[in-house]
């Protein structure tokens, strides 16, 4: 029993890795920080390449194990399930493990990022017995042949994820491939393992075969061996642009399957006609969420500029009525940012923006002393050309400029390297559906924002990565069709 400050009484999950069955000894290890103190409080162990190998290995045997491999569609939905039951049984100590790992507020860990995960795993476990081919008649020479197709699970499966939404970032993975049939290897961010090791014990717990859902801990070394390893057929990642391309080249030698999910510079178009009521405050917590470490927030906000002013005005309005504070506060909304190498890359960009004269503006605030908090903050008038009107910030920090004419907000927004989500805010039916055709990005949203579902597909064009998770389009990537021709 591990006495950390705001969650007294919370137990650690064992900081063990296992090659199926049997633990292995690790030598090396990485300190967890609590976000909201700067305190190390556990070391988790670092994976070498000889311990990602003996792990693989592991995931490879329990791929071609026949209790896993031959497990028929309604075991293996009602596995998922037992799966899933067993996580939600589980719910206050994973949820404390999640919040005291990233800083979140714990009170949107268990309502919002648990509940996730298990819904997912839920959507998921409804595909094993609906994974069908098809059989079609060949046009080349009717009547002389019988072919049909068979999708089949790819093979073992690194999952390699970052530590904003670390549970619900695995289980966008961990989901459709167990469903698929596949083994998986997570890799969790160096900064948020718990809620992976806590899974991992639910896994077994629940009866999943040895090596059939596997962890390894540790930083971008220990990532990078697991992408390289040539018993890995796919990578699914979530990250940074620059770590989703390192892992791209490292899949060229044995040909893996990859899913990059990466990052964004996602646009919002606040038209003149909008609901401002609603608008304004989704604008604002597009934006400054999960304080603003979220792939498709909103963070470059373009607002028609009869209403600039007003818009800005009640933005601040709405991040000054965020609480910020710590994880184990019930009260808290907004938490701090992961880490002291965060803080600085987030600060360095407001630094560096107001260094070449654009406005920077509190819009949220008090912040705790300690910890590695940041007060949400607005920047006006912002040229496109601007480093925070390009770059990815991954801090509560929203950059805005006026425009006149919805074409030329349409240009502004597309004007990106990235493409993950876009935002209109109009009451006009024309101008949703024509700006929902000419924005660039995986995922346009109208009058709403930050809507994931296990129902319809998500990923960028462009920059934002290659692929895409959730929706049936998932399945596709660890799913392999085989097509069988017999002649008659
Ligand atoms: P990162 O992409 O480097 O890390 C994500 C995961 O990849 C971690 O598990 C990490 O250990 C692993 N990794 C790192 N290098 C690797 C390699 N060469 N091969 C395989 N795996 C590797 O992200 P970060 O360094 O934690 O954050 C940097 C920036 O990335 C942030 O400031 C933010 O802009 C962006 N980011 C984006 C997302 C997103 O959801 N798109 C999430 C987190 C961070
Ligand atoms: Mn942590």
């Amino acid at each position: 029993m591990t006495s950390i400050q705001g969650f007294s009484g919370l137990e650690l999950p064992e900081l063990i890795l296992r090659a199926g069955a049997d633990p292995i000894r690790i030598e090396a290890s990485t300190a967890d920080i609590d976000p909201c103190t700067g305190e190390r409080f556990a070391d988790i162990p670092a994976a070498s390449p000889a311990d990602v190998d003996a792990v693989v290995e592991a995931a490879h045997r329990a791929f071609r194990n026949p209790a896993w491999r031959d497990l028929h569609p309604l075991a293996r939905e009602r596995l998922l399930h037992r799966f899933a039951d067993a996580i939600e049984a589980d719910l206050p100590r994973i949820a404390a493990l999640e919040a005291l790992d990233t800083g979140k507020p714990i009170s949107i860990v268990e309502t919002l990022d648990i509940p996730t995960a298990i819904s997912w795993l839920r959507a998921y476990a409804g595909w094993p017995g609906k994974l069908a081919g098809r059989a079609a008649p060949l046009s080349a020479t009717p009547g002389a042949f019988h072919a049909y197709s068979r999708r089949e699970p790819i093979g073992v499966v690194a999952a390699i994820t970052p530590w904003n939404f670390p549970l619900v970032l695995a289980m966008w993975k961990i989901a459709p491939a167990l469903a698929a049939g596949c083994t998986i290897v997570l890799k969790p961010a160096p900064e948020t393992p718990l809620s992976a090791l806590r899974l991992v014990e639910l896994a077994r717990a629940a009866g999943l075969p040895d090596g059939v859902l596997s962890v390894v801990t540790g930083d971008g070394a220990t990532g990078a061996a697991l992408a390289a390893h040539p018993r890995i057929a796919k990578v699914a990642f979530t990250g940074s642009t620059a770590t989703g391309q390192a892992i791209l080249a490292a899949s060229v030698p044995s040909l893996k399957r990859v899913t990059l999910e990466l990052g964004g510079k996602s646009p919002t178009i606040l038209c003149k006609d909008a609901d401002l009521a609603t608008a304004i405050p989704q604008a604002a917590m597009g934006c400054f969420f999960n304080s603003g470490q979220i792939c498709y927030a909103g963070t470059r906000l373009y607002v028609h500029r009869s209403i600039y002013d007003e818009v800005l005005d009640g933005i601040r309005t709405v991040g000054a009525a965020q609480r910020i504070g710590p994880s184990a506060d019930r009260t808290s909304q907004l938490g701090p940012l992961i880490s002291a190498r965060q803080h600085e890359k987030v600060s360095g960009f407001v630094q560096r923006a107001s260094d070449a004269g654009i406005t920077a503006l509190p819009a949220g605030g008090p912040i705790p002393d300690a910890g590695y908090y940041f007060a949400p903050t607005l920047l006006r008038d912002v040229p496109s050309d601007a480093e925070v009107m390009r770059e990815e910030v991954f801090g509560p920090v929203l950059a805005t400029a006026p425009f006149d004419e919805i074409e030329e907000a349409i240009a502004l927004a597309n004007d990106s390297a990235y493409g993950l989500a876009a935002h209109v805010f109009t009451r006009d039916l024309t101008t949703a559906h024509k700006a929902s055709a000419a924005l660039e990005a995986g995922t346009v949203f109208v009058n709403c924002i930050l809507l994931a579902d296990p129902a319809f597909p998500f990923g960028g064009m462009k920059m934002s990565g290659i692929g895409r998770e959730n929706g049936s389009e998932v399945l596709d990537a660890y799913l392999e069709p085989k097509s069988v021709v017999m002649a008659l």
